[in-house]
C-alpha cells in the first residue's frame, strides 16, 4: 500500500479506528495514539491529551516526519516515537501506540532476552508480529528513546517499551491495527499460560510465517 493519498480519508480512518480500539478496552483514558503517513510526507497523529473514543476528523495534527508540528491542534506527546518509526521503515504507513493491559503487563515482567520477550504462540502471532524487542524504560518524554526507538525499528515493525505498551507499525492503518491486537491477544496466551507447560511454534513453524524484517 502506497502513503495515504486522500487526507479527509485518512482522518476518518484516523477517527474510525481509534473509536473500535477504544471501545473494546484496547487502550483507557487518554492513553493510546494513532498516525498514518500522508502523501506529501507529513504525519496525521492524534492530538496530545485526547481520548481514542472521541476524537473528530477535523481535530488531528499534522507534524513532519521529525515530528515538528505543523498544524492542527498539538500532537500527542508520544509523535516522536511515531516519526521514528516512519524514519527507520520507508514502506511503513501507519503507526499505532497502545497502552492495552496484558502487553503492557509483559513489559512489567523481568524477562531475560529483551530481544524477543514473546512466544509465538499461534500462527496469526507469528505472521502479523513475528519478533518483540523490549525496549528499557525511559521516563516520559526522555529523549533518548527516539534514536533507540529509531534504531530498533530498522528491523523490527513492533516493539514494547518497557513499564509502558507496545509500538507497532504497518503498511497501512488496519495492518497495524491487525497486529498490535494480536501483540495484545498473545500477550494476554501468554500470561494465562505461565505456570502450564506450553508447546510454541518451533523455531522452524515461525520462521515460515515471519512477516518481512523491514
Ligand atoms: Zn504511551
Amino acid at each position: 500500500m502506497s502513503a495515504y493519498e486522500d487526507e479527509q480519508v485518512a482522518r476518518g480512518l484516523i477517527v474510525r479506528t481509534a473509536r473500535s480500539l477504544f471501545t473494546r478496552g484496547l487502550t483507557h483514558g487518554s492513553t493510546g495514539n494513532l498516525s498514518v503517513r500522508l502523501a506529501d510526507g507529513a504525519l496525521l497523529l492524534t492530538p496530545t491529551g485526547s481520548s481514542l473514543g472521541t476524537l473528530t476528523e477535523t481535530g488531528l495534527s499534522r507534524t513532519d516526519v521529525h515530528g515538528r508540528h505543523l498544524d492542527g491542534p498539538r500532537p500527542t506527546k508520544e509523535a516522536f516515537l511515531h516519526a521514528a518509526f516512519y524514519r527507520a521503515r520507508p514502506a511503513a504507513h501507519a503507526v499505532v501506540h497502545l497502552h492495552s493491559t496484558h502487553a503492557a503487563a509483559v513489559s512489567c515482567l523481568a524477562v531475560p532476552d529483551t530481544g524477543d520477550v514473546l512466544p509465538p504462540l499461534t500462527a496469526y502471532y507469528a505472521m502479523r508480529v513475528g519478533r518483540l524487542p523490549l525496549l528499557p524504560y525511559h521516563a516520559p518524554g526522555d529523549p533518548a528513546l527516539e534514536p533507540l526507538a529509531e534504531h530498533t525499528a530498522r528491523t523490527h515493525h513492533a516493539v514494547l517499551l518497557a513499564n509502558h505498551g507496545p509500538v507497532v507499525a504497518g503498511t497501512s492503518l488496519e495492518q497495524a491495527a491487525d497486529a498490535i491486537e494480536e501483540l495484545e491477544e498473545t500477550a494476554k496466551l501468554h500470561l494465562l499460560l505461565q505456570g502450564h507447560t506450553t508447546r510454541p511454534l518451533t523455531p522452524e513453524q515461525a520462521a515460515a510465517l515471519a512477516p518481512p524484517t523491514a
